[in-house]
Formats: C-alpha cells, sequence, structure tokens
C-alpha cells in the first residue's frame, strides 16, 4: 500500500513539473506563435490521452477519434455563432456531445473484432465530413468578441489559452491516473490481454468498454472545443479529417499504448519537434509535420513496438532481474491435503447443475450431441473422453462462452443458458482454460484481483480476497511477479487462484494439469483435494487418468460429442464400451 501511495505522489509530482515547464516556457518567449503552440499542446496531448483511455487500456484499435473531436469542436462553434453561448459552457457542452456521440458510435461497433473495428471506426468521421459538408457547414469562424473576450474565451495575451488548456489537460491526466489506478482500468486491460478469461472470470466486457469510450468521447470533444476556439475557424476536414485520429494515435503509439505515460511522453516530444519545424522549415518543407508523424511511427516499429515507456521499462526490469537474480521462490502448499479415496465425499443430493439436452453443431459437425446430466452439490465430477469428444465445447457452453445450438442449463435453479460469462461468474461459475488465459502485463496478484471483484464489495475487499487466493494455492511468495514470466505450474496455480478469488460454488478445470511434471502435478492434484474436501464442487477435464481416478467422485465419459456414460470411477474405468472408445485395453490390462 506504501509502495502504491509513494508511486501516486510520483505521478503527481511529474503532473505538477509538466505543468509548471509548460508555463515556465510560455514566460520565456515573447514569440507569439510559440506561445499559441504550447497552448496547442496539451490540447493534442489530451486527444492523445482520450485515445489512450479507449483504444491504449481496451486494445480496440480506433481510428475515429476525429468524431468525437469533431462534434465538440461544432458544438462550441454553432453554439457560439448561433446562440452566443459563451465557450466556458459550449466546452463541457462539447464533452457532453463527445460521449453521447461515443456512446452511439460504441454501442453497435463494439460486435466488431481487430480490424473490423478499427475500420468501422475509421468510417464515421470520414463520413461526417460529407455530412457538415452536405449541411453547410464548411467554414465558420468564431465571431470576435472585442467587448468582453475572456467571458468567452478570447483572449489577447495567447498565454491564457495556454492556462485554460493546460487545464483540461490537468483534469483529463487526472481521469486517466483515477482510471489506472482502480478497477476500471485494470478490467480495460485484462480485456485488452485476453478478453475471453476476462469474461469468465466476471468482467462485464461490454459495460466497460462503453465506460471507456464515453470517457474517451468527452475529452476528445472537450479537446475539439478548446481547439476551435484557439483556431477561430472550423471546417469539417480540418476536425473529422484522418489527421486528427491519426495524431492522437500516433502521440500515444509513440508513447507507449496503456499507460498513462504514453501520451504525455508523445506529446512532449514529437508536437514541439513538429511545430518547431513547421515553423522554422514549414515554408521550405511544406507537409514537414507529417514526415516528422510518419517518421516517428516507423521508428517506433523498429525500435521499440509497443512504445516508449514500454522499451524503457523493459530494459530497466531486465538491468533489475540480472542484478537481484529474480529466482522464482519456492511454491508452498500449506497444508497436507486429505487422500480423496479416504474422504470420498457424499453428496448433498441438491443439484447445483442441470444440463438438459445440449447440442452444438458447427455446420454438420456435432461437437455435443444431446448431452444431459446433473451436478450435486460437493461433488467432484471427471469428464474425460478422446481427443475431440466435446469435452471443452460443454465447459465453454457451461460458463458461456458459447451458445449451445439447443438445450438448456440450470445452475442452482435458474436458467443462465441465455447469460453472458461474467454474469455466469457472477452467479458462481468459475473457470481455467485448457492453454492458460493470463494477463501478461500484470502482476501474479492483479491476475487474481482481476477474478476478486467480481465478489468484492470494494477495492480494499477485492485485494484481500486476492491475497487469501494466492494463499490457498501457494502463491504468495510470487504475487508480484509479472505473469508473463512464471513458470507453466505456476500459471496454472495463478489461473486457479484468480478463478477461487471469485468464491464459485462450481469450479469448471479444463486439463489443470496439462505440461506439468509427476511432482507438480501431484502438487496440484493436493490442492484441489483439499477445495473439494472444504466443500467446493468441482467439474474437471484430464486426460492423466490416474489423477481423475484418485480425484473424482463420478464420472462423465464423453465420445464423439455424445454421453457414452456416467457413474463412479471403479464403474467406468471398466465399461467396456469407455475401454473401447478412450482408455485401450493396455490400460484396461494394467488396472485390472
Ligand atoms: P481435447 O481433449 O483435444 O481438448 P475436446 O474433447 O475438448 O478435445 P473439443 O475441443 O470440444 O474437444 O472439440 C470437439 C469437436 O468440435 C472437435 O471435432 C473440434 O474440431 C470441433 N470444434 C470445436 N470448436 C470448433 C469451432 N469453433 N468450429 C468448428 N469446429 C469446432
Amino acid at each position: 500500500m506504501e509502495k502504491k501511495r509513494a508511486a501516486l505522489y510520483r505521478s503527481l509530482l511529474i503532473i505538477f513539473a509538466l505543468v509548471a515547464l509548460c508555463l515556465l516556457l510560455s514566460f520565456a518567449t515573447n514569440n507569439n506563435y510559440y506561445r499559441l503552440m504550447l497552448a496547442v499542446i496539451p490540447i493534442w496531448a489530451v486527444l492523445g490521452i482520450s485515445w489512450n483511455v479507449f483504444s491504449g487500456y481496451s486494445g480496440l484499435i480506433s481510428f475515429g477519434h476525429a468524431a468525437f473531436f469533431g462534434v465538440g469542436a461544432y458544438t462550441v462553434t454553432l453554439g457560439l455563432v448561433n446562440f452566443g453561448l459563451t465557450p466556458w459552457i459550449g466546452v463541457p457542452l462539447g464533452a457532453i456531445v463527445g460521449a453521447l456521440t461515443a456512446g452511439l458510435i460504441g454501442i453497435p461497433t463494439f460486435r466488431l473484432r481487430g480490424v473490423y473495428f478499427a475500420l468501422a471506426m475509421l468510417a464515421y468521421p470520414l463520413s461526417m465530413v460529407y455530412v457538415f459538408d452536405w449541411l453547410g457547414l464548411q467554414e465558420i469562424t468564431l465571431p470576435m468578441m472585442r467587448e468582453n473576450g475572456p467571458a468567452y474565451m478570447q483572449f489577447t495575451d495567447n498565454r491564457w489559452y495556454q492556462v485554460v488548456s493546460l487545464s483540461l489537460f490537468i483534469v483529463a491526466i487526472l481521469t486517466c491516473l483515477f482510471i489506472e489506478r482502480s478497477r476500471f482500468g485494470r478490467s480495460l486491460l485484462a480485456i485488452k490481454q485476453n478478453e475471453l478469461a476476462a469474461e469468465a472470470c466476471g468482467v462485464d466486457t461490454f459495460k466497460w468498454k462503453l465506460y471507456a469510450i464515453l470517457i474517451s468521447g468527452a475529452m476528445a470533444g472537450a479537446a475539439g472545443g478548446l481547439f476551435a476556439v484557439i483556431q477561430l475557424v472550423v471546417t469539417p476536414a480540418s476536425v473529422f479529417g484522418l489527421v486528427i485520429s491519426a495524431q492522437a494515435m500516433i502521440l500515444t503509439l509513440f508513447g507507449g499504448a496503456g499507460i498513462i505515460w504514453g501520451p504525455v511522453i508523445g506529446a512532449a516530444v514529437l508536437l514541439p519537434l513538429s511545430e518547431t519545424l513547421h515553423a522554422e522549415l514549414g515554408h521550405l518543407v511544406p507537409g514537414i509535420t507529417g514526415m516528422v508523424y510518419g517518421a516517428a511511427i516507423i521508428l517506433v516499429m523498429v525500435l521499440a513496438p509497443e512504445g516508449i515507456y514500454w522499451r524503457i521499462n523493459d530494459l530497466l526490469k531486465r538491468r533489475k532481474v540480472s542484478e537481484t537474480g529474480d529466482a522464482p521462490a519456492p511454491v508452498a502448499v500449506s497444508s497436507r491435503a486429505p487422500a480423496m479415496h479416504e474422504t470420498r465425499r457424499a453428496r448433498s443430493g441438491e443439484v447445483l447443475l442441470g444440463v438438459d439436452n445440449i447440442s452444438k453443431f458447427y455446420g454438420g459437425l456435432g461437437a455435443v450431441k444431446e448431452v444431459g446430466f446433473e451436478i450435486h452439490t460437493g461433488e467432484i465430477v471427471g469428464v474425460i473422453g478422446p481427443n475431440g469428444a466435446g469435452k471443452t465445447t460443454l465447459f465453454n457452453i457451461l460458463n458461456g462462452l458459447i451458445q449451445p445450438s439447443s438445450g438448456r442449463v440450470v445452475f442452482n435453479g435458474i436458467d443462465i443458458t441465455s447469460l453472458k460469462p461474467n454474469r455466469r461468474c457472477a452467479a458462481g461459475i468459475g473457470r481455467t482454460f485448457q492453454v492458460v488465459r493470463s494477463f501478461p502485463r500484470m502482476t501474479v496478484e492483479e491476475n487474481v484481483l482481476i477474478g476478486a471483484y467480481v465478489r468484492a464489495e470494494n477495492e480494499g475487499d477485492a485485494w484481500r480476497r486476492a491475497a487469501e487466493a494466492l494463499g490457498t494455492v501457494g502463491l504468495t511468495g510470487r504475487a508480484h511477479a509479472l505473469a508473463g514470466s512464471i513458470s507453466t505450474k505456476e500459471l496454472r496455480l495463478m489461473e486457479l487462484a484468480r478463478a477461487l478469488a471469485g468464491d464459485p460454488r462450481l469450479l469448471l478445470l479444463d486439463e489443470p494439469l496439462a505440461g506439468l511434471g509427476a511432482d507438480e502435478a501431484s502438487e496440484l492434484t493436493d490442492i484441489l483435494k483439499r477445495l473439494a474436501s472444504g466443500g467446493l464442487t468441482i467439474a474437471i477435464i484430464e486426460h492423466t487418468m490416474q489423477a481423475m481416478v484418485d480425484l473424482a467422485d463420478r464420472m462423465i465419459v464423453l465420445d464423439h460429442g455424445v454421453l457414452l456414460t456416467e457413474g463412479a470411477p471403479e464403474q467406468v474405468t471398466r465399461d467396456p464400451h469407455v475401454i473401447e472408445a478412450y482408455l485401450g485395453r493396455k490400460w484396461a490390462a494394467k488396472h485390472a
């Protein structure tokens, strides 16, 4: 906690120093052009921050931020021209209109992924250029209010513009700082690093993406409004043009996306450089600003594809690791687990999960066909079957990652068939994946924290739950390691802790022992036994039959998508159909 507070104070100090430096520079120069430039730089920084809040954190690349910037600019301009509305009100209004536009654009576009999302976002500002042209709003000049300039945000001394734009910058960066340090920012970062895993551990991905685009739209709208005030003239191309979105994106990608300092570094390096070159050499080299941005993006792609900040951060971390030798701490499992076969637990009799005639077809292929079974509170159910039998598809249907073609899933007496994964997680279904789905740029503790939010009452409670879950799996010693740098066993334990942190009633484990050595597998099996003896209901897919026989109270066997049989492990493993389809005669002979 102390460390986090120190980091916060450090961030505030840097922001204060940046603002002071900007003000100092404008007092150091008498050149009006440079003073205006110093007023415009914070506006572009705000646009970069706005892009970062949405695209940098969530990973959904937007080529469309000019749409929000442009509506902000036109709100201020049309407000002043048509209604005499002062920009002091017009700029906040521009922020609201920017947010509304962002929401209207975001809601239908979130369905798209990757390049399709990026291209769809590009279409909005481009079409706005034509719409505003068609509306006859080609070029609008803001009237000069000579009588009472300051009341209309019009100043004779350009340094006042800088004070206003720096104020907007402070609001934007403090908002960003708050987002980054909250559940909101962590959820966005989790979405960026693995959206499916985020959904599965309770992150409402749609909600957080919507909040992000609303805030991002508000920032861009306010920046556009202020830009109109300083430029005094607005055209569709100058505020909705591709160059606006590109500038927001390049500033952030250059500095580093997904971190508060990314757009700040981009703005601090690229804007003074491009603007100074434009002022000094613009008459000799037309379009020199574009050349600076082009060169910056090429340089960054070659030398630091994730941006300057992340490059420096990685270098510093690597140096620290080589100096201290950051060897993984041994993972301690705190208490001895009881052997499962000694304590096969009685079912409570209550049905926790009911799977009713579920099918899933991919074209003509039936991955799961008319499967039905029940899981009772407190039991461990093993799901076995040959490769391609439909086990993972079944789990994906149970936690909502895919919708079944037909059939129903009832959990705790409620039909959850149409619920999204995050709602199912909130209802009490946790899961791990066949191939671990981590958030690699977060620490082990933060990964688990993401899973804790769904149940936590507040931030402190979430951290407490995360620490407790880490303790349960014996991973406390690795809490601060980056998830991208830990071993397979630790990844498996971390994913288990992430699911446990959400306090599930039913845990779905998809091949949790895959990739582990014999000792590691038995360590993890012991943890699972301990969890089960604590009353947790578990459904587990596993190919290691000995572990399954050791763990499971009951087994379900799938083959070619159909339920072959179900029953006690001793009974199932002797079933000739199961031996034929999955176990093989050798296994049967060996374990006869
Ligand atoms: P394994 O033990 O190898 O993990 P599994 O029992 O988990 O296998 P599934 O991954 O559920 O099997 O796959 C069941 C069948 O459905 C396979 O034939 C697979 O190729 C097919 N399948 C799974 N997902 C899709 C998809 N998205 N599109 C088309 N076919 C799919």
